[in-house]
């Protein structure tokens, strides 16, 4: 039962990495980015309240995520654990996690922050903006991405950190040593895959 988070500035490789730890751990990746494409796809009630903000680089409001992450961490595949990424990215949204988890007794394992220089995840996410063409994959709209990462979730890591739960990982490299690393880097404070 592993209960992890992957933090990280966008373009800093979480979505990869969240798949392979998922792999490694047997437990799902929750990746908010990924179920609000979904819903934006879908044409969803949801999609059609996330897509505005989305496509601005702003986060959606908490009301809506906290709400989908609580459904989604209450079906039965995240009960033998799970690796939420891109979740909490706000304050408020630490304290949702922190009380969904308290009130079923349980807790997190590690917080993985996975770091990369700004030119680095610039360039990543531009070269995804030709590979996938996501709507928030233009050159200003990554420039937003990035000022609110830096003013609203970079200020996490310290709150995680004040707590002991954080494994800070070097993202740059290829994709199976990063992997490697983060492994090596749980194995250390004792999660084990
Ligand atoms: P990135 O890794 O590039 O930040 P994500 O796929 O994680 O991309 O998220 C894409 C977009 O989805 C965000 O810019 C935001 O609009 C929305 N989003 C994802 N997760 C959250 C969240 N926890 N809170 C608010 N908005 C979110």
């Amino acid at each position: 039962m592993t209960r992890l988070l992957i933090i990280g500035a966008p373009g800093a490789g979480k979505g990869t990495q969240a798949e392979r730890l998922s792999a490694s751990f047997g437990i799902p990746a929750i990746s908010t980015g990924d179920i609000f494409r979904h819903n934006v796809k879908n044409e969803t009630e949801l999609g059609k309240q996330a897509k505005a903000f989305m496509d601005r680089g702003e986060y959606v409001p908490d009301s809506l995520t906290n709400d989908l992450v609580r459904d989604r961490l209450a079906q039965s595949d995240a009960q033998a654990g799970f690796l939420l990424d891109g979740y909490p990215r706000t304050l408020d949204q630490v304290n949702e996690l922190d009380d969904i988890l308290a009130s079923h007794g349980k807790s997190l394992d590690a917080v993985v922050l996975l770091t990369a220089d700004t030119d680095e995840v610039v360039r990543r996410l531009l070269g995804r903006a030709i590979e996938q063409g996501r709507a928030d994959d233009t050159e200003e709209v990554i420039r937003r991405r990035l000022e609110v990462y830096a003013e609203q979730t970079a200020p996490l890591v310290d709150l995680y950190q004040a707590r002991g739960l954080v494994v800070a990982i070097d993202g740059l490299g290829e994709v199976a040593e990063v992997t490697d690393r983060i492994l090596a880097g749980l194995a250390a404070v004792g999660v084990q895959a």
